[in-house]
């Protein structure tokens, strides 16, 4: 075995990015080098850690503008003899029409260590996202899982009555598929359906019958990748189909927040049905200097408040006091004001509740509570990020107060963000959520010149200050949330939505 050099086929399941392994995941984290197909959800590509290399190697069908398999795997050789960890993540299931039994087999070969994480393969999820299960006792109690591509001289064996037949890359031999399905006892009326893009936004399902499909196709436009779908069980489809009944099914939105605090939105969009490819455009990290916030932190019994503006400046703040020997109760004498839920949450977390909160989670409002609170004269703490505007600080001193910003942490833009920008752009987003300022600077400075791939995608703004941000930088914004937080951003997407329809 080469020194240090490992390689994991990964089953990246059949594009909803919820569909990888746990081990599958974990392994990108720790990757070195991630090889990705095309079928691949680029939300995957945001598990990478941010030094790894990603490196797309998509096969487009023609094998036209993309690598071939014979570069892939003297690419995936060639990594792993640096003594990389590389991920060569597929599609489906690496061992399913996935090529992965080539791929291991040069690995072998090649005295690499390697091992294999089986995915969720789209022959079966795309199905079961129609409504069409696989088997079902009265229906169907075998499954045969053919290719529509298959090696010259291997044909299908017969249907029969009792068997349910799936077909994948079969789209574009999809009359000479039906026609050998036929020959092999299929009837013509034997119930039949294609699943385009199954498991994404753009999943798409024609019924129709075996004899009528390949015309159904052709009228309708159907386009690889689809799976073909042959048997009794297709019937379930009218009673079992789920997918499309969620309100934002058919959404492909794009979702920049830093990598933690994007898990509520996430989630919440997941269970909206829309299909969410997360692309952190925005990271933190502590400042180099903390020559400004220090003497602040010597002299805290000194502020009346101390006022949070985001969960980040909450966490890095309460980090620089334990990093220098203090702790919370160091913060007892102050009133604590927080923009915002999310803000008073972190708090929380922190062991510390929110003494103010305005009803509007903006500055104006937030100085204002500050202001009921407080006498002028009275010295107000801001631990923010580098970024942060003046709004907040010349508000208080208007109000009165001696105001006192110091950096806690620094926004950097999102490891990779070009890369995955353009991936994301690639797979073909509706929307995108724009939850600060930064996160549109950073896209947009991220794609350079290519920023006109981002014409014709709507952008849904978090709130006035983003919505600035945004304009700023050329995105013209379609919606603003009413509230600045998840559920506020998940009803804005809705009402676009429903524009869109
Ligand atoms: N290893 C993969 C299959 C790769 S072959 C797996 O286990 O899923 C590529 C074929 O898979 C496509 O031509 C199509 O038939 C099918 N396929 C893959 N992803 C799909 C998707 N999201 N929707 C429909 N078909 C898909």
């Amino acid at each position: 075995m080469t020194e240090g050099g490992f390689v994991h086929l990964v089953g990246g399941g059949p594009g909803d990015p919820g569909l990888i392994t746990v081990r599958g995941i974990r392994l990108l984290r720790r990757a070195d080098v991630i090889l990705y197909d095309r079928l691949v959800n680029p939300s995957l590509l945001a598990e990478a850690g941010p030094h790894a290399e990603l490196i797309d190697v998509g096969k487009s069908p023609d094998e036209q503008d993309g690598h071939t398999q014979i570069e892939i795997t003297a690419l995936m050789l060639d990594r792993a003899r640096t003594g990389a960890t590389v991920v060569r993540l597929k599609g489906g299931d690496p061992f399913l029409f996935g090529r992965g039994g080539e791929e291991a087999s040069a690995l072998a070969e090649a005295g690499i260590g390697f091992d294999i994480v089986p995915g969720v393969t789209s022959a079966l999820a795309g199905p079961a996202y129609a409504g069409i299960p696989a088997t079902d006792r009265p229906r169907a109690s075998a499954v045969r899982v053919l290719t529509g591509q298959g090696a010259p001289g291997v044909e299908p064996s017969p249907g029969t009555e009792r068997e349910t037949a799936i077909v994948l890359m079969g789209v574009k031999t999809l009359a000479h598929v039906v026609e050998s399905l036929q020959a092999d006892g299929w009837p013509a009326e034997a119930p039949a359906a294609l699943i385009e893009q199954a498991t994404t936004a753009r999943q798409r399902t024609t019924v129709a019958t075996l004899g009528t499909i390949a015309d159904a196709a052709s009228t309708i436009g159907v386009n690889a990748p689809a799976i073909l779908i042959c048997g009794h069980v297709v019937n379930l489809r009218e009673r079992i189909a789920w997918l499309e009944k969620r309100p934002l099914f058919g959404c492909r939105i794009m979702v920049l927040r830093g990598e933690t605090r994007a898990r509520e939105l996430i989630s919440l969009f997941d269970e909206a049905g829309a299909e969410v490819v997360h692309v952190p455009a925005v990271s933190f990290s502590r400042p180099t200097d903390w020559s400004n916030a220090d003497p602040k932190l010597d002299d805290l019994g000194r502020f009346h408040c101390i006022a949070f503006t985001s969960a980040n400046g909450v966490d890095y703040f309460m980090d620089r006091l334990l990093a220098t020997g203090r702790d919370a109760r160091a913060l007892f004498r102050a009133l604590l004001a927080v923009i915002g839920p999310a803000t008073a949450a972190a708090l929380n977390r922190h062991g510390l509740s929110a003494d103010l909160m305005p009803d509007r989670y903006t500055a104006t409002a937030l100085a204002d509570t500050i202001a009921a609170r407080s006498a002028p004269g009275d010295a107000v703490l801001l631990p923010r990020g580098n970024l942060a505007d003046n709004d907040l600080p010349r508000m208080l001193q208007e109000r009165g107060f001696v105001t006192a910003p110091i950096t806690v942490y620094r926004t950097l833009p999102g490891p990779n963000l070009a890369e995955r920008a353009q991936a994301a752009i690639e797979w073909g987003v509706d929307a995108i959520i724009l939850t600060s300022p930064s996160t549109a600077r950073n896209l947009v400075n991220a794609l350079g010149e290519r920023a006109a791939a981002l014409d014709g995608i709507s952008f849904i703004s978090a709130g006035p200050t983003t919505s600035r941000g945004a304009e700023e930088v050329g995105l013209h914004i379609a919606v603003e949330a009413a509230a600045h937080t998840a559920s506020g951003i998940i009803e804005a997407t809705r009402e676009w939505a429903r524009g869109r329809r």
